[in-house]
């Protein structure tokens, strides 16, 4: 491999050196040709294949709920294809009269049948195609059984992850997670700053350029991956690894200062957290309280949780907090989080589908077990609830109704619950900051999720590496909207937090505070390094700053502003904080 250097977005900050781990690269397609010797061989790997995926299917269809009929009925459907001789023989004749191994005989086989139903008349027929790939692919990997190679010490390279693969890794001996897909705020991101790990998304050429094995630096804080490093580089990287660690050690012996800026005012730092585990040494991140739980990852294990397993989840986590509060969020898979029976459904744009709180009065089962473990966990400690992509205001209507009917049966079951439970909700689709007004008089607080809003609002979809380019926060359409709710709540007097990515982001953050957010919430990794950014601060700054922003029709004027003025109080410390902001600082 020659000596190389790849581009990609910082999204965990970090320098790590080691060897590239290629994880399910699915477009590492076996094509080798063999001799009649192995075609029984290749068409019994080819049968063994099946089977694995027909049983793993059927344990995937067990484990959805009652009321899911629709999941239930395209998992049957799949499981009917991997036994569907129309594929299996098929492919097992191509091995032998083209005698080629029997993943390229799979590839030509599945591309065949999907070509036939893709030009079908009937739309059912046509969907068909849909899970014929999906097929495919699972005996794909199967056939490669490369899934549980050795992670020890090694980069974790891989075209995507979802949020079930980070779920099942051991992420103890990875260095650092690079991928080719996925955007600043996909949950892959978040999990390795969760983790502490440097990571990288959206790296342009990693699956044709790097080689599972190759020794390289990944630059987590400038957003690079250098292939083949010589001793040079090594050394080079090495002294930056010892000047971030340095920085990063002082904001972390300071982190349980208050962020209070230069002239006095005072904010609220809070935590994102995903995991119980992650609230055990919260207070050492210098958090006060966390700002957002995502729920959704005891809902992403194979087995749907129970009330019991979400109540013992809940009430460990708000008795960890307590007395700070711990604001949960209910439960808003699809999209980028999907549950792994709704994956089966396939929406054809999940992004605008089921999700959220969509999701969750559509499946009421799933959520009231959910709302009555956080009731009931909600005696012990502080706590809040929040509602994740609201879009009106009968849905926050229809979340009351149905805990007040919990309530209820709550009580006539004899459990103690809490009832009046502080309810917000995540301000993150065009609709809800159109009427921010409006949603303040129905709930207690907001939070600005600004990872989605900003997607919405410029209608990109925030895993798709193609248009990451156009997730422009300082788009005017974002600064004035960030505005606008953060008016809207303060006039109905309420309270309101950003909880996506911007506000860990150092000219996010500086014009957050301008505009007068109470709470920022971010993933823990950062709350040392923000609050020790916003001691040096000071609040009339900020707010000229904002308004400078809010004045601009121009991005790249408005990033000049940014730039020029932050550097200009925060000098060298500036290239320590990750942006995605302004991202032309690459060497
Ligand atoms: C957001 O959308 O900004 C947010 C915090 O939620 P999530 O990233 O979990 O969608
Ligand atoms: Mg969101």
């Amino acid at each position: 491999m020659p000596r190389a250097l790849l581009f990609g977005t910082p999204v965990s900050p970090g320098i790590a050196i080691g060897e590239l781990r290629f994880k399910h690269n699915t477009r590492l397609i076996e094509r080798r040709r063999i001799s009649p010797r192995e075609i029984a061989k290749e068409q019994s790997m080819l049968r063994d294949a099946a089977s694995s995926v027909r049983e793993a299917l059927r344990e995937a269809m067990d484990k959805v709920p009652e009321d899911m009929a629709e999941y239930r009925e395209v998992i049957a459907a799949q499981i009917e294809l991997a036994r569907d001789p129309k594929l299996l023989d098929k492919a097992g004749k191509v091995i032998e009269k083209d005698l080629i191994c029997a993943s390229w005989a799979l590839e030509n086989t599945v591309e065949e049948l999907c070509d036939i139903f893709r030009k079908m008349d009937n739309p059912y027929l046509r969907d068909r195609a849909q899970d014929i790939r999906a097929v495919g692919l699972r005996l794909r990997a199967c056939l490669a059984g490369t899934e549980s190679e050795e992670l020890e010490a090694a980069i974790l390279a891989a075209e995507d992850l979802s949020p079930a693969d980070v779920m099942e890794m051991d992420f103890k001996g990875i260095q650092a997670v690079v991928t080719a897909e996925g955007g600043p705020t996909s949950h892959t991101a978040i999990l390795s700053r969760g983790l502490h790990i440097p990571a990288l998304v959206g790296v342009t050429g990693l699956l044709n350029t790097a080689l599972h094995g190759d020794r390289v630096i990944v630059d987590g804080l400038k957003g690079c991956i250098l292939l083949d490093p010589d001793e040079k580089d090594i050394k080079q990287y090495e002294s930056r690894r010892t000047d971030y660690l340095a920085w990063e050690n002082r904001t972390r012996k300071e982190a349980r200062w208050p962020a209070e800026m230069t002239d006095g005012v005072r904010v609220a730092v809070q935590a994102n957290l995903e995991r119980a585990e992650e609230a055990d040494d919260l207070a050492a991140t210098g958090a006060d309280g966390v700002g957002l739980y995502r729920t959704e990852f005891s809902f992403l294990r194979e087995q749907l949780p129970d009330e019991e397993a979400l109540f013992a989840e809940y009430d460990c986590v708000a008795r960890k907090i307590a007395p700070e509060r711990v604001v949960f969020r209910t439960l808003d898979c699809g999209a980028d989080k999907m549950l792994a029976a709704q994956e089966a459904l396939r929406e054809p744009n999940p992004a605008l589908g089921l999700r959220g709180i969509r999701f969750c009065l559509r499946h009421q089962g799933i959520f009231r077990t959910q709302l009555r473990a956080l009731m009931r966990a909600g005696i012990t400690g502080n706590m809040a609830i929040m509602l994740p992509m609201i879009s009106g205001r009968e849905e926050i209507l229809a979340v009351r109704r149905i805990m007040q009917e919990l309530h209820q049966q709550l009580q006539a079951e004899g459990l103690p619950h809490a009832d009046q439970l502080p309810l917000g909700i995540m301000v993150e689709t065009p609709s809800a900051v159109l009427i921010a007004d409006t949603l303040a008089r129905e709930c207690d607080f907001f939070s600005i999720g600004t990872n989605d809003l900003i997607h919405y609002l410029i209608a990109i979809d925030r895993n798709n590496a193609h248009v990451s380019h156009l997730a422009e926060a300082l788009h005017p359409a974002v600064v004035r909207s960030l505005k606008r709710v953060i008016d809207a709540a303060h006039r109905e007097g309420i309270g309101v937090s950003v909880c996506g990515e911007l506000a860990a982001d150092p000219y996010g953050l500086a014009i957050l505070l301008g505009m007068g957010v109470d709470s920022v919430s971010a993933s823990p990794r950062f709350i040392s390094g923000m609050k020790h950014m916003i001691r040096r601060l000071d609040a009339k700054f900020c707010d000229e700053l904002a308004h400078s922003v809010l004045m601009s029709t121009d991005v790249s004027v408005s990033q000049r502003i940014l730039r020029e003025r932050l550097q200009a109080v925060l000098g060298p410390e500036l290239a320590f904080h990750t942006t995605s902001i302004l991202t032309e600082s690459r060497p």
